[in-house]
């Protein structure tokens, strides 16, 4: 057994149905959970806007309190700290002995590289690719020529194999940990706590007084009680084009983003859920969400760093980015175009860290189409303002509407005016956001 090792948190935010987590508390003696806070996320991007929007920050307050609570309860502590992700995990392990670090599988260049430092630095890292609905185990054979559209991966995973992964619900032993990592300031650490934030109450993501949902019980409860047996996953291929809201849509991103729940544990509810009160096709279209989640999960994880390029998987390797216009841009992301939807949905986006599905494909061909704007500029302000940002989601729908994807009719253009008059006539959305 191996006596010490570290579990670095990464978007994979719980203790129920975290496979690694459990791999690394059986096989060591002594586990120190750690959450980092990267500092180049409080940098600039190469387009003069922070990395991470203040609402983010504040949600992740909110996220790791409850996280920690949860490990407390299990006998444990987790360490929290601002830095340099790899700085900070070698100096860890070089002061507490430590040669073995556990981290969850994210298929995006920074994050990899992350990984490849620590190794360089002679550190053991374990990693799990473990944030999809289905194993990847199960799809390889579908994946070995990686289907190049989602429907005929659909197709595939349909015809060949199940419809999720069973969740991973073994209890958790009690939690070992050395009282020197207990008495350590960055036990008692907590990332922005001296941070301002009110959450904008015409936010369409669940509250409960006046907070976003962050506890794993809490979020459940929500899922399975208000959700569930409400009858909205009933309805849901009605609604889910709707523009505001609490229900018209799931809104799982925010705590799949984070790893406060699972892709797997969510369609377990949905199964449950069916089994009970019947399936039809609004169930059915929840899991085809998830699984275009999936996709793209699969797609990062097998293309890798092709997909930041500007020419993302197109062939054409000589086309190169529009200059960038800091006056459009301005305009666009502080909602000041001119053109109400999008001057709205930009300002929905900026205030709450949230935009129904509808809305993101329409402000993102607006950038791309009306403004000419190059899409790693709009894919890097929605990283820097989602609260569910997913580096494959975001990634993945950018590069699809850019038509540098995986979508086989080349691209998305948007009628704003029609758009418009079909998901907004009577201007309801405009007047929340307008007034
Ligand atoms: C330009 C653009 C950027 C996006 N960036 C992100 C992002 O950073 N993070 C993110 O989670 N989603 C992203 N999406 C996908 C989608 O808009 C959100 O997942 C969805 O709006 C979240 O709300 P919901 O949970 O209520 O979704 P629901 O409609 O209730 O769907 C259920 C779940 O299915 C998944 N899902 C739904 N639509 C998509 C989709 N198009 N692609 C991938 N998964 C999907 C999500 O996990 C979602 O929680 C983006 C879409 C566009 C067009």
């Amino acid at each position: 057994m191996i006596q010490r090792a570290i579990y670095w948190f990464r978007h994979d935010c719980r203790l129920e149905d975290n496979p690694l987590f459990h791999q690394a508390v059986t096989e060591c003696h002594e586990v120190l959970p750690v959450f980092i806070e990267d500092s180049r996320l409080a940098d600039q991007t190469t387009w003069g806007f922070v990395r991470q929007a203040q609402h983010n920050c504040a949600f992740k307050r909110h996220m790791l309190m409850h996280l920690r609570a949860q490990l407390e309860s299990q006998g444990s502590v987790m360490w929290q700290a601002h830095g340099d992700s790899v700085e900070l995990l070698v100096e860890w392990c070089n002061e507490l002995g430590i040669q073995r670090v556990y981290a969850e599988t994210v298929a995006a260049e920074e994050e990899e590289r992350e990984i490849h430092a620590l190794r360089q630095r002679g550190i053991e890292v374990i990693t799990l690719f473990q944030s999809t609905m289905i194993d990847r185990t199960l799809v390889k054979p579908i994946l070995t020529y990686f289907p190049m559209s989602f429907t005929r991966f659909r197709q595939k995973v349909e015809a060949q194999t199940s419809r999720y992964s069973a969740p991973q619900l073994i209890p958790l032993p009690h939690l070992q940990i050395a009282q020197e990592w207990r008495n350590s300031e960055f036990a008692h650490t907590l990332l922005y706590t001296t941070l301002h934030y009110s959450l904008d109450p015409r936010t369409s993501l669940p509250v409960h007084n006046g907070v976003w949902l962050t506890d794993s019980k809490q979020v459940r409860t929500y899922i399975t009680d208000d959700y569930l047996k409400g009858g909205y996953a009933s309805s849901y291929k009605a609604t889910r084009n709707q523009l505001f809201g609490t229900h018209y849509s799931s809104k799982w991103s925010v705590w799949l983003a984070h790893g406060i729940r699972s892709a797997r544990t969510l369609m377990a509810y949905v199964n449950e859920f069916e089994n009970q009160s019947g399936a039809n096709e609004s169930t059915y279209w929840l899991w085809f969400e998830l699984l275009w989640r999936d996709y793209f999960r699969f797609l990062f994880y097998q293309r890798k760093t092709n997909l930041f390029l500007f020419q993302g998987l197109s062939t054409d390797s000589s086309s190169t980015p529009p200059r960038f216009n800091q006056s459009y841009f301005y305009a666009w992301s502080h909602g000041q175009t001119g053109v109400d939807l999008i001057d709205a949905a930009m300002r929905e986006l900026s205030h709450t860290g949230y935009l129904s599905n509808r809305l993101r494909q329409v402000v993102a061909s607006f950038w791309l189409h009306e403004y000419q704007g190059n899409w790693r500029v709009g894919a890097s302000w929605f990283e820097s303002q989602l609260l569910d940002y997913d580096v494959y989601s975001n990634y993945g729908n950018w590069l699809y509407i850019a038509g540098k994807g995986t979508d086989p009719r080349g691209g998305r253009h948007f009628n704003i005016q029609k758009q418009t008059d079909e998901y907004d006539p009577k201007g309801y959305y405009r007047e929340i956001w307008l007034r």
